[in-house]
C-alpha cells in the first residue's frame, strides 16, 4: 500500500512510521489527538519549487494559513521561504519564528487599518490589495506614517480550478480580487494615490487544484493584463501566481510543483515576461502530506444500518471532513491481521456532522490508535474549542528526533479569560 506523505510515512512490518519515528510510540508519551509533522517531508515538498526557479529572480511564500505553528514557519524560514500573511496575527508569528518581514506578502480581502499598520512598520514586501476601497485607506494609513505601501493588484482572472465551490477563489461571483475588467482603472487609481507604490500583480485561483490548466488559463490572462497595464505606463515589477496547487488525498493526481512552475515558465519566457520576478504562495502542497492526526479508538459502536467507530478526535481537531465533506486516508497505525469491516469514523462531538471519514475498511480494535493522513494543512489551523475540547498537541520530527512544537491545550486555559458576573 503507498499511503499520500511516502515515503515519509511507511508501514515498516505492522507499524506505521514517520520518518524513523514509530507513530504509536508517541501517543503513549504524547496522548492523542496529536498532530505529528515531518520535518523533512516539508523541506522535500519545498525543493521541487525551488529547483525549477532556480536562476530566476524569485520568492516562495509559504502561505501561513494553512499550518502557522511557529516551528513550522521556522522550517520555511530557514530554508529561504518568504510568507503569505492574511493577518497581523500571521505576521507576529512570521515575527517570532525568525522570518524576514521584507519576504511577506500580505493578502486578504479585509485587512483593517491597524493591521495596515503592524505590516508597514515591520516593513513587509507588498500589501496584495483586493480592492479600491482597500487601497485607499491604505494609502491613506502608509502616508499618515510617512511611508509608501508596496502594492500588487489581486486580480480575479475568472477561471474556474475546478475545485470545491468553498475554496474556488477566482471566478467572478467570489469575493476575492479585482475583476478583470477593472483592473486597468484600479491600478491607475494606485498609481495616482501618494501614499502607493505599484510593484507586482497577483492572482490565487483556489486550493486543492489538481491540474495546470486553470493556472496556464490565469496566466494567460494576467499576462494580458499586465502587458496593457504597462501599456498605460504603470511598470509592473513582479508576477505572484498565488498557490493552490493540490495533493493526493485518495486518488487524485494532482501535477508536481516542478511540472507545473515548468509549464507556467514556458509561458511567460514565449510571451517575453521572463525578465521578471516570480512570487508563488504555496501552503497545502508543501506540508499537507507531511502531517498526520493520531486519534484513539474508544469505543466500537456496532449498529443495524451503521457501524460507528468511536475515536477521541473530533471535528474540532480536524475540520475538513465536516466543512467540505473532504475525503482523508484514515488506516490503524498497527495493522490487524483481522478481516476488516466498515466504519464511519467518528469523535464524540454533539454534531451529526462530525466525523472523519465515512464507510472506511478497517480492522479496529478499542485502544487502537488510527491516523487520519494528510493533515499536514487546514487541520491544526482550523481547528476549535467547540464542545470545550482543548486543542491537540503538536509535534515535528526529523529522522529519529522529536520535538513537542505545540504543547496540549489545557481546560484551565479555555475559559481563563472569561468572567463571571458580579452580581
Ligand atoms: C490560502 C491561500 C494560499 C494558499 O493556498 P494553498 O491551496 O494552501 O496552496 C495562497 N494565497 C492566498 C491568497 C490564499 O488565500
Amino acid at each position: 500500500m503507498t499511503l499520500p506523505g511516502s515515503p515519509f510515512f511507511a508501514f515498516k512490518d505492522q507499524d506505521l512510521y514517520l520518518d524513523d519515528v514509530r507513530l504509536r510510540d508517541l501517543t503513549q508519551q504524547y496522548g492523542t489527538p496529536l498532530y505529528v509533522y515531518s520535518r523533512k517531508a516539508m523541506l522535500a515538498a519545498l525543493a521541487p519549487y525551488q529547483q525549477a526557479l532556480a536562476g530566476r529572480q524569485h520568492l516562495v511564500c509559504f502561505a501561513v494559513k494553512s499550518n502557522s505553528n511557529i516551528a513550522v514557519l521556522q522550517t520555511f524560514a530557514q530554508a529561504g521561504c518568504g510568507f503569505d500573511i492574511v493577518s497581523g496575527g500571521e505576521l507576529a508569528r512570521v515575527l517570532a519564528a525568525g522570518g524576514d518581514a521584507s519576504k511577506v506578502v500580505f493578502s486578504g480581502v479585509g485587512k483593517t487599518r491597524a493591521e495596515m499598520r503592524l505590516a508597514l512598520d515591520a516593513g513587509v514586501r507588498c500589501f496584495n490589495v483586493e480592492s479600491t476601497a482597500e487601497l485607499e485607506v491604505l494609502s491613506q494609513v502608509a502616508s499618515e506614517m510617512g511611508k509608501t505601501a508596496r502594492v500588487s493588484l489581486r486580480v480575479n482572472p475568472d477561471v474556474d480550478a475546478g475545485t470545491h465551490p468553498y475554496i474556488s477563489t477566482g471566478l467572478k461571483g467570489n469575493k476575492f480580487g479585482v475583476a478583470h475588467e477593472q483592473a486597468i482603472n484600479t491600478y491607475q487609481r494606485a498609481a495616482s494615490l501618494p501614499g502607493i507604490e505599484v510593484t507586482g500583480i497577483d492572482c490565487h485561483i483556489g486550493s486543492q487544484i489538481t491540474e495546470i490548466a486553470p493556472y496556464l488559463d490565469a496566466l494567460d490572462r494576467v499576462l494580458d493584463l499586465v502587458e496593457a497595464i504597462e501599456g498605460a505606463g504603470i511598470p509592473i515589477h513582479h508576477l505572484d501566481l498565488g498557490g493552490g496547487l493540490g495533493i493526493t488525498y485518495t486518488d487524485e493526481t494532482p501535477p508536481g510543483a516542478d511540472e507545473l512552475i515548468k509549464q507556467l515558465l514556458a509561458k511567460i519566457d514565449a510571451r517575453g515576461h521572463g525578465h521578471r520576478e516570480l512570487v508563488f504562495e504555496p501552503g497545502r502542497s508543501l506540508v499537507g502530506n507531511a502531517g498526520v492526526l493520531l486519534t484513539e479508538v474508544m469505543f466500537l459502536k456496532p449498529g443495524e444500518k451503521k457501524n460507528f467507530c468511536i475515536v477521541d478526535a473530533a471535528m474540532n481537531d480536524l475540520m475538513r471532513p465536516a466543512l467540505y465533506e473532504a475525503y482523508m486516508g484514515i488506516v490503524n497505525t498497527r495493522q490487524r491481521e483481522d478481516a476488516p469491516e466498515v466504519w464511519d469514523v467518528v469523535g464524540p462531538v454533539c454534531e451529526s456532522g462530525d466525523w472523519l471519514g465515512r464507510d472506511r475498511s478497517l480492522a479496529v480494535q478499542p485502544g487502537d490508535v488510527l491516523a487520519v493522513l494528510s493533515a499536514g494543512a487546514y487541520g491544526m489551523t482550523m481547528a476549535s474549542n467547540y464542545n470545550t475540547r482543548g486543542r491537540a498537541a503538536e509535534l515535528m520530527v526529523d529522522g529519529n528526533q522529536v520535538w513537542l512544537i505545540r504543547e496540549r491545550e489545557s481546560v484551565d486555559a479555555l475559559f481563563a479569560l472569561e468572567k463571571l458576573i458580579k452580581n
